[in-house]
C-alpha cells in the first residue's frame, strides 16, 4: 500500500546554522506525532545535506538531495553525482522540478538519464512535473503532463516504479500562492494514475505516491490531501518553518 510523503523542498534557502536548526526543530517536533502512514523528507541544498542528514538520524526524516548528474563521475564541474549522495546518506533525490526545467535547461530528454542514473545507484527519485499557466489556460495540460511522464519515465520497467515517487505540480501555482483547488489536484492525479494503470497494470498504480505541490500551507493542506489520488504533498515555502511544516505533516496522517 502507498505511502502519505510531505516532503520540504528547501531549494537555495539556508545556510548551515539555519538547516541545522530546521531539522533540529522538525525532528523535536514530530517526535510526539504517533505517524503511521505519512513518510517526512526534507531536501536541503547540497552543502548541507551531510550536517542535515546526521541531525536527522535516529528520527523519521529521510533527507533528500534537490538535483544529480546523470554521469557516474568525471570533469563536470560544479556538478553532484549519485555516488557522492549516497556516500553522505542521501538516498533519494528530487529531479524535473520547474525551476530546474525553466532556469536550467532541463529537458525530459535529460531528465530520463537522470531517473536511469538515480535507479541504477538504488536510489529514490521525487520526479516532478506540471504544465505552465498558458498550457492550463490552453486546455492543455493533459496533453502535458502525459508526454513529461512519457518521455521521462514510461521506459522504465514495472520493477522500477517501486523508487518513483511522482510530484504533480503546476508551475503556476509553485511560490505563487495560488494553489490548485482540491478538485483540480484531484482530477489531475486520477488522469495521472489511469495513464500508469494503463501502461503498467493496477498494481504499480496503485503502489505508487503522487504528490500534489504548489502553495500548500498549513490552511489547504488537509482539504488537498483529503483526496483519494492525493498522498501527500511537495512544500516549498511552507517547509522553511517548523511549525507550518509540521501542520502539513499532521495533515498528511
Ligand atoms: C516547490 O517548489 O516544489 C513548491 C511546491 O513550492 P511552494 O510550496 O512554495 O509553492
Amino acid at each position: 500500500m502507498r505511502k502519505n510523503i510531505v516532503a520540504g523542498n528547501w531549494k537555495m534557502n539556508n545556510d548551515l546554522d539555519a538547516s541545522k536548526e530546521l531539522v533540529k526543530g522538525i525532528k523535536k517536533s514530530i517526535k510526539k506525532l504517533d505517524l503511521k502512514n505519512t513518510r517526512v523528507v526534507v531536501a536541503p541544498t547540497f552543502v548541507n545535506l551531510l550536517s542535515v542528514a546526521k541531525k536527522a538520524k535516529k528520527s523519521r526524516i529521510e533527507v533528500a538531495a534537490q538535483n544529480m548528474h546523470q554521469a557516474d563521475n568525471g570533469a563536470f564541474t560544479g556538478e553532484i553525482s549519485a555516488d557522492m549522495l549516497k556516500s553522505v546518506g542521501v538516498k533519494s533525490v528530487i529531479l524535473g522540478h520547474s525551476e530546474r526545467r525553466e532556469y536550467f535547461g532541463e529537458t525530459d530528454e535529460l531528465l530520463a538519464k537522470k531517473v536511469d542514473q538515480a535507479l541504477k545507484n538504488k536510489m529514490e527519485v521525487i520526479f516532478c512535473f506540471g504544465e505552465k499557466l498558458e498550457e492550463r489556460k490552453a486546455d492543455n495540460h493533459f496533453k502535458v503532463v502525459e508526454s513529461q511522464l512519457k518521455n521521462a519515465l514510461f521506459h522504465l520497467e514495472a520493477k522500477a516504479w517501486k523508487r518513483i515517487v511522482l510530484a504533480y505540480e503546476p508551475v503556476w501555482a509553485i511560490g505563487t500562492g495560488e494553489t490548485a483547488t482540491p478538485d483540480q489536484a484531484q482530477e489531475m492525479h486520477a488522469f495521472i494514475r489511469k495513464l500508469i494503470v494503463d501502461k503498467y497494470g493496477d498494481e504499480v498504480a496503485e503502489n505508487v505516491s503522487v504528490l500534489y505541490g504548489g502553495s500548500v500551507k498549513p490552511d489547504n493542506a488537509k482539504e488537498i490531501f483529503s483526496k483519494p489520488d492525493v498522498d501527500g504533498g511537495l512544500i516549498g515555502g511552507a517547509s522553511l518553518k517548523v511549525e507550518d511544516f509540521v501542520k502539513i505533516i499532521k495533515a498528511a496522517e
